[in-house]
């Protein structure tokens, strides 16, 4: 569904990326592991237009989509959940949520998904009156996703989704997670948390210093030496 292809990225002259491919399938959960700094954000960044490669190119259900304007990739159903959620803190809960939806014009297709979105998440209806900005940290991560889900994705990229949570809403966010991919919308899964990224994924890339170190069958990888010694503690 996406190919990642030979992509090289720099910023001014630190080289970000350097010669990464990925390979999307068309369902379930493909992880890209990574310490601090090694371009995981990056990649997504240059998947939803915001970082343009200096090489290389990116292929979404066959159309390249690396010279597209952010606007047109989210028009081709890819939606980015950036790091540190980014919601609108002076809008409702409902409002955020509402706002994932604002290319579509199917009135009864929005009004549905967004049920779904408050099936999905008890807490959210609970809450959709609410000031997001008032909303706890796992609780904006829901209506992060929520938002992005709000699009339609046939792809949705998600950037350190844990990041930050308590251990019982990190376990929660896992569950929402794997539910969005069962639910037949493929994912990819940024992660500084090898240990949950390896358990929800089917596929995994190691992502070190701008390359890939290794990638392969999630289950694999967890039992890599490399892979349990850097990224498992032990
Ligand atoms: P983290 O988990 O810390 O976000 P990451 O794996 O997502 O790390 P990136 O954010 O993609 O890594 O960064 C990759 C490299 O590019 C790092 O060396 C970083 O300092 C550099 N970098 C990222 N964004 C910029 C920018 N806007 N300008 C200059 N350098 C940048």
């Amino acid at each position: 569904m996406l190919e990642f292809h030979d992509i090289h990225v720099h910023y001014q002259k630190v080289a970000a990326l350097k010669g990464v491919s990925i390979s999307v399938p068309a369902g379930g959960i493909v992880t890209i592991v990574g310490a601090n700094g090694a371009g995981k954000s990056t990649t997504l960044r240059c998947i939803s237009g915001l970082v343009r490669p200096s090489k290389g190119e990116i292929r979404f259900n066959g159309e390249r989509i690396d010279q597209l304007p952010p606007e047109k990739i989210v028009a081709r159903g890819i939606a980015h959940v950036p790091e540190g959620r980014r919601i609108f803190p002076d809008l409702t809960v409902e409002e955020n949520l509402r706002i994932g939806a604002f290319l579509r014009t199917d009135t009864d297709g929005i009004e549905r998904d967004l049920e779904n979105i408050f099936e999905r998440f008890p807490r959210l209806r609970e809450r959709r009156t609410q000031w997001a900005r008032s909303m706890s940290g796992g609780e904006q991560q829901m209506v992060a996703i929520g938002r992005a889900m709000m699009s339609g994705p046939k792809l949705l990229l998600l950037d350190e989704p844990s990041m930050g949570l308590s251990p019982v809403m990190v376990q929660e966010m896992a569950r929402i997670i794997s539910d969005i991919s069962a639910a037949g919308v493929p994912v990819i899964l940024v992660e500084q948390n090898a240990g949950l990224a390896l358990k929800l994924a089917s596929y995994a890339y190691v992502l070190e210093i701008g390359s890939i170190a290794l990638e392969g069958a999630a289950a694999e990888l967890r039992s890599n030496d490399h892979v349990r010694r850097a990224y498992l503690g032990g």
